[in-house]
């Protein structure tokens, strides 16, 4: 089913929504996007004169109750957002009455999801190692199932719009849908427009396609990376991943960060990039700095000559020069994680140099999809969330889905 096909008219339905919005410390909250984020597919519910339980949950509270996660905080901004009042259900395994009493255009948030340790459906307070481990996590299995079908039981219909958690197998994101039939399960508008993102980049590619993988390590990225190597005409490796590719080919690299335990698997990638016929492209000059600081000492020099006692801090400006003409030559594009140290801004130019670029491609015509905290934040800080084609709400859940790994959240309901 999908959520444009559905008659919501005179039915509730249960959404998993990601309000797993930053509070200050008096409760307030300080980035409302994920609430925005939501509101497409809660509107459209309600004026198609449904009702609705929301359902999500909040921080890491570990299956215990914690007022300082409690989603009351956030009543006032949705019910704002919503233009309507908001009831609340201080025990969300227990709000079957209120659920009942739902009208047509009515709202029911539920209390955050993980105060119960059945919503992650892992055993709390016993060891791996403890021989009563198994037993506790069969148990932990159970119980997940019976408060899946607790809050199943509390609506017609189920739809999951939280695609940050779309990548877990939580009893509110995933086995709950074992609940509904086919005709009553539908994915939200945002996790559509996700799902979609993910299928232009992995499959619906217009060529050429160019990725831009920056960030720290290359072992946190290497399942996308080799993910990619099969889809990608250019790959751009920037960040602190450049240091071992170019040691791994013998370049001097100072005292830049560097994952020497995974030389040989730069090599590797390398390699398969050759026989694959992936252009790699890594930056031919770097920004050093004499200290990990903003108000460190800095020069220009090549990628693979860098000094002893200097550390390279962001790609220098011949890099930005030629990651731009794999950039703007694209059709596809995909850009996770930052060239630079970008949280300083002597060291940001770079990741600032990749999404100008990206911004003129898209304008050109490519498809731009742009992805994880840090580069979502480069594209916000320079104003340019409108020019390009999307800016995914996943962190986790987009990494795994462009690994090529199927999201438990999205196959509960395509099956
Ligand atoms: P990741 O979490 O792996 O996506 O990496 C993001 C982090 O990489 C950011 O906090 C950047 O500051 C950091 N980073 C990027 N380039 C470098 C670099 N040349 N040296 C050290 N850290 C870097």
């Amino acid at each position: 089913m999908t959520i444009n096909n559905y008659q919501f008219q005179g039915k509730r339905a249960i959404v998993r929504v990601d309000f797993n919005v930053p509070l200050d410390e008096q409760g307030q909250i300080t980035d409302d996007t994920r609430i925005r984020g939501a509101l497409p597919t809660l509107q459209k519910i309600l004026n198609d004169g449904g009702s609705l339980i929301l359902m999500s949950h909040m921080g890491k509270p570990k299956g215990k109750v914690s007022e300082k996660l409690s989603l009351k905080q956030i009543i006032p901004n949705l019910s704002q957002a919503l233009g309507r009042p908001v009831q609340f259900a201080p025990d969300c395994a227990k709000a079957q009455a209120q659920a009942a009493a739902l009208k047509a255009g009515e709202v029911l948030l539920l209390e955050n999801l993980r105060f119960y340790p059945e919503e992650e459906g892992k055993p709390v307070g016993i060891d791996k190692a403890d021989p009563a481990y198994e037993d506790a996590k069969k148990a932990m299995k159970s119980a997940q199932k019976e408060f899946a079908k607790t809050l199943a039981s509390y609506a017609d219909c189920y739809v999951n719009d939280a695609f940050g958690t779309a990548h877990r197998k939580h009893a509110s994101t995933a086995v709950i849908a074992d609940y509904f039939d086919a005709d009553n399960k539908m994915l939200g508008l945002l996790m559509e427009k996700e799902v979609q993102a993910v299928e232009n980049v992995l499959n619906n590619i217009r060529r050429p396609f160019t990725a831009i993988m920056g960030g720290s390590k290359v072992s946190t990225k290497i399942g996308i990376i080799t993910n990619l190597l099969n889809k990608v005409d250019n790959l751009i490796i920037c960040g602190g991943m450049t240091y071992t590719f170019v040691k791994a080919m013998g370049g001097q690299i100072g005292t830049s960060i560097c994952e020497d335990e995974q030389l040989q698997l730069a090599l590797d990638i390398l390699d398969q990039a050759k026989q694959k016929g992936v252009q790699l492209v890594l930056a031919s000059d770097t920004v050093v700095a004499d200290r990990f600081a903003e108000d460190a000492n800095t020069q220009v020099c090549p990628s693979n000559a860098i000094p002893d006692n200097w550390m390279g801090m962001d790609i220098g400006p011949d890099s930005c020069v030629l990651f731009a003409k794999y950039i703007e030559s694209a059709k596809t594009i995909l850009w996770n994680g930052p060239a630079g140290v970008f949280e300083m801004d002597k060291f940001a130019k770079g990741s600032e140099a990749i999404a100008h670029s990206i911004a003129k491609a898209t304008s050109n015509g490519a498809y731009s999809l742009i992805g994880g905290g840090d580069s979502v934040a480069c594209i916000n800080k320079l104003h340019l969330a409108d020019q390009v084609s999307y800016i995914s709400t996943g962190g986790g859940a987009l990494l795994e889905a462009i690994e090529g790994k199927i999201l438990p959240g999205v196959a509960a309901i395509n099956g």
